[in-house]
């Protein structure tokens, strides 16, 4: 699955309530896992959707292995209503009924039972359900959704997610991956939608409803039932074919089709590349269809609503992720829908071939498919510089959210559907991509494709944990690497190394390790007695280092640092020596303040002393080591001095997250003059090289959509003149002076921040014309630009309005106000004033609430602001899911506090210091 935006680290944001928990008199009955020896071979189920009663009933037979003595089965179903007495019997016809004792749900669990009068010896049995529900009104299950027709009208229409937990709300079933079980389904729909599901459509005939069909699909292959899917729609479609004749369809409401051609030719392309890859065929049947689904518009509020979602033979995105069009969308759209469609292809083969036992063993699934993404689309678009694009994209984002004493282990144990949830967080996706590609350059490509050839083949069509993989990875070395032995060591632990590089001393160095913790005050190498987690290895990391020094860059030696070891490296004296080449390790490194200094001045005398990842890995490294005092400000802000010659995307992009930190630090006082007048002396030579064009190669767009927003909200004069006359143009003839793609975002912001109402409610209009989603995302962003409090405060009631903006966008639109610093005090009253409303309406939602709460009490940085929060949460106790980002949006106040005290001064004067 592909989120929406990722959510950070969740770990313990559910606060169960802690009544206590109803009993069933059956001992199976009580436990969250089901029995083991009751196994799904196939299900036949049929499923009739009204689309006018917006309701749906269905019957389900499930032939089951029996491989002990039973006198009970168990069903998952959840918001469901079983409408007749089941059937449990020995032969599929069901004519030798057993007799039944009682059947009963057991909410807890989102269990359905049937007791029989007497225990069954092992052997194959037959249940069969019939039930009905309503089309769930949130994402999940079986849900009702929208679309809006360019005459205005509203269209129905239906579709699924069941990851992780939510098949058992269409069928009732076993609902554990590792219970996977061949599917037969019969649906009828009326006459005017058609009916998608994983498999291909075989007949189509008139149903006994009358204006109905009922359609009639191929068997399924075996497969894990969270992979379910189904669409019911008036959906067109495109098509191509693979080399091997697999044909690859794009489905779309009828006026978005024509945005289809991009994912398309991507999704045969990456699809061909995986085949090579992996050395396994796409593993559906060849006549089988593969279908990508886009889909828009959600009536509902999204809860656990993904980006999109890997279900086999029929994806489903969300519009951004799939649609695109080169007229409008700028290049970071295009590439989101090439990462998403890579991530989803990718899953074809790990995660659906071959399947994870358990969801604690999720982060391998989307781990995995977070990386190979990178492989796809850097395939499909080989100038994009994917593989470098990784470092900041996964690695730095990981790094920071894994530096939390509150992180988790990628490898955690989970039971209740609730916390199965919670795993599906950056630190699966992003760490878990970030150690697979660490594991990938020590094992070398060639004997890591081969390893996870090997291990598709071995458990296709079967479920594996992760050790089944270190272990077939381990036999593929030929460099006699234990996978294991060291994997271990990143996916059982949370958190990361920092690798201190000691002095020089006779052409050696020895080298530490230690957990880096962005709160200084913590013992790294101990839990805290309150962590739910336990480090089985105190902290330590079985670590592949690689590192080149000045006299010889082009040989790049390796060896694995082993926990409780001391390692030497050889260093000529006289030389710099820079670690972790190419940025691919999952660790931080500190040196000795001579070689800081040393890599500073090379890089000053030439931008491309090294290559740019490695620039941008220098540049991360340096702020976070200074910012727990592990090495200076002198040094952190000593790597941006040659940024003056940097013209390239992956270096500025870290480097502009580094000092929009401290921005966000100061943006209230004083030192932020020196800093704006710094940044703006560092950031001018690019933004007057690359000009206010929208040409160039991907990464120059993706570079100049983002630095010429940090040059305008910087002032810069030249940067601020062109937007508003592209905006006043666009304005005053919207068809004719379209705003090129990736100048939209800087263009639409600083036309409403330079302009007055009748421009903010013009683009507001325009918000409405466009049928492009991601456009209308960057329209909901810009005009929370305004820098007018009344016209933001007229925004924040309207974001609760849902005649003005859809309720799915509430707390976006909220999140955006509070990023600008005008409106951050605005946003934060207003939180506080509609809290009962925003309470119940979001509350039960952790992407959102999270966010809302994040984003408008955790960016301040003065005690007086912190007493507000903390007053506040006082006084309103119940905050739902948002517990975590309560505590955490404390943390950030606090540690923003704290850094004010121990670094504002000096790095004010070395700001000074070093602007002309
Ligand atoms: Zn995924």
């Amino acid at each position: 699955m592909a989120p929406t935006t990722m959510a950070p680290t969740t770990k313990g944001a559910t606060a169960k309530p802690t009544t206590a928990k109803p009993i069933s008199p059956y001992a199976a009955v009580n436990n969250i896992r089901l029995p083991k020896n009751v196994i799904p071979i196939q299900y036949w189920f049929t499923l009739e959707i009204d689309m006018t009663a917006l309701t749906f009933t269905g019957s389900n037979v499930a032939e089951l292995n029996v491989t002990s003595q039973t006198d009970i089965f168990i069903f998952h179903i959840k918001d469901m209503e079983i409408t007749t007495t089941p059937q449990v019997a020995t032969d599929q016809a069901l004519q030798n009924k057993l007799s039944i004792k009682e059947h009963k749900g057991f909410k807890p669990n989102d269990y359905y039972y049937v007791a029989l009068n007497n225990a069954v010896g092992a052997g194959t049995y037959y249940v069969r359900f019939d039930f009905k529900a309503p089309l769930s009104t949130v994402l999940n299950g079986l849900y009702k959704s929208s679309y809006t027709k360019p005459d205005g009208t509203n269209k129905w229409l239906a579709a699924s997610q069941c990851q992780p937990t939510d098949a058992r709300k269409i069928i009732p079933l076993l609902d554990e991956p590792e219970l996977k079980a061949m599917f037969t389904a019969t649906i009828s729909v009326p006459n005017n939608y058609g009916a998608l599901w994983n498999m291909p459509e075989l007949t189509s005939v008139a149903a006994t409803r009358p204006g109905y069909l009922t359609k009639t699909y191929q068997r399924s292959l075996r497969m894990s039932s969270y992979l379910l899917a189904f669409v019911i729609s008036d959906f067109e479609f495109r098509e191509l074919r693979t080399k091997t004749n697999l044909p690859v369809r794009v489905w779309s409401t009828p006026h978005t089709i024509n945005q289809s051609s991009f994912a398309l030719i991507g999704g045969v392309n990456i699809t061909e590349y995986f085949e090579d890859f992996f050395g396994v065929p796409y593993p559906l049947p060849k006549q089988g269809m593969q279908d990508s689904i886009s889909l828009t518009d959600y009536e509902s509020i999204p809860d656990f609503a993904a980006g999109a979602m890997e279900n086999w033979g029929l994806i489903l995105y969300r519009e951004t992720a799939l649609l695109y069009d080169p007229m409008v969308s700028a290049a970071g759209n295009q590439q989101r829908v090439a990462v998403v469609v890579s991530h989803e292809l990718a899953h074809m083969w790990f995660g659906n071939l071959v399947t994870m036992r358990w969801w604690d063993d999720l982060w391998l699934n989307e781990g995995f498919a977070s990386f190979t993404e990178y492989l796809g689309v850097n395939e499909y678009q080989p100038d994009w510089e994917m593989m470098s694009q990784i470092v900041p994209l996964d690695y730095q984002r990981a790094f920071g959210l894994d530096a939390f004493v509150t992180s988790h282990p990628v490898q955690v144990t989970v039971n209740h559907p609730d916390e199965i949830n919670e795993v599906f967080d950056a630190i699966s996706y992003s760490k878990g991509a970030s150690i697979i590609s660490m594991m990938r350059q020590m094992m070398g490509n060639e004997d890591y494709q081969k390893g996870i050839s090997n291990y598709l083949k071995k458990y296709e069509f079967k479920n594996a944990v992760t050790r089944d993989l270190w272990r077939t990875l381990t036999e593929a070395s030929t460099r006699n690497i234990n996978v294991t032995e060291v994997m271990d060591t990143w996916t059982l632990q949370m958190g990361y190394p920092v690798v201190t590089v000691g002095d020089v001393s006779g052409g050696k160095a020895t080298i530490t390790q230690r957990r880096f913790l962005l709160d200084p005050t913590q013992n790294p190498d101990v839990d805290p007695a309150s962590s739910k987690f336990k480090s089985p290895f105190g902290y330590k990391w079985n670590i592949p280092i690689t590192y080149i020094t000045a006299d010889d860059r082009n040989t790049v030696k390796s060896t694995i640092f082993k926990m409780n070891s001391n390692t030497q490296i050889t260093w000529p004296d006289g030389t710099w020596l820079k670690a972790n080449v190419g940025q691919l390790g999952f660790y931080r490194v500190n040196y000795p303040a001579s070689n800081w200094n040393a890599i500073i001045s090379a890089l000053v005398t030439n931008p491309n002393e090294f290559p740019k990842t490695d620039i941008s890995g220098l540049i991360d490294d340096a702020f976070n080591l200074a910012r727990v005092g592990q090495t200076t400000y002198d040094i952190a802000l000593g790597t941006t001095k040659y940024l003056t010659k940097e013209t390239t995307y992956i270096p500025w992009y870290t480097a502009t997250a580094a000092l929009g930190e401290i921005s966000s630090m100061i943006s209230y006082r004083e030192s932020y003059g020196s800093f704006q007048k710094y940044y703006l002396q560092q950031l001018k030579p690019l933004l007057d090289t690359i000009r206010f064009e929208d040409v160039g190669s991907h990464t120059q767009k993706l570079l100049r959509t983002r630095v010429m927003s940090i040059g305008c909200g910087l002032g810069y004069k030249p940067c601020l003149d062109n937007a508003t006359r592209m905006f006043q143009a666009f304005k005053s003839n919207s068809a004719a002076n379209a705003v090129p793609p990736n100048l939209k975002a800087v263009v639409y912001r600083y036309g409403i921040a330079s302009g007055d109402v009748s421009d903010w409610d013009f683009l507001y209009e325009y918000f409405y014309k466009t049928n492009v989603a991601s456009e209308k995302r960057t329209i909901l962003d810009a005009l929370s630009y305004s820098s007018t409090p009344w016209i933001l405060n007229r925004y924040l009631q309207w974001s609760i309005n849902p005649a003005k903006i859809r309720s799915q966008d509430t707390t976006i639109v909220i999140d955006y106000i509070s990023a600008n610093i005008v409106g951050r005090p605005l946003a934060w009253d207003f939180v506080r004033q509609n809290w009962p409303y925003l309470r119940k309406t979001y509350g039960g939602s952790f992407f959102s609430f999270g966010r809302l709460i994040r984003s408008t009490a955790g960016r301040w940085a003065s005690e007086f602001r912190l007493k507000q929060v903390q007053d506040f949460f006082k006084a309103n106790p119940d905050v739902g899911s948002g517990a975590t980002a309560v505590n955490q949006s404390q943390e950030s106040i606090r540690n923003r506090i704290k850094w004010i005290t121990d670094n504002e001064a000096t790095v004010d004067a070395w700001l000074k210091k070093n602007t002309n």
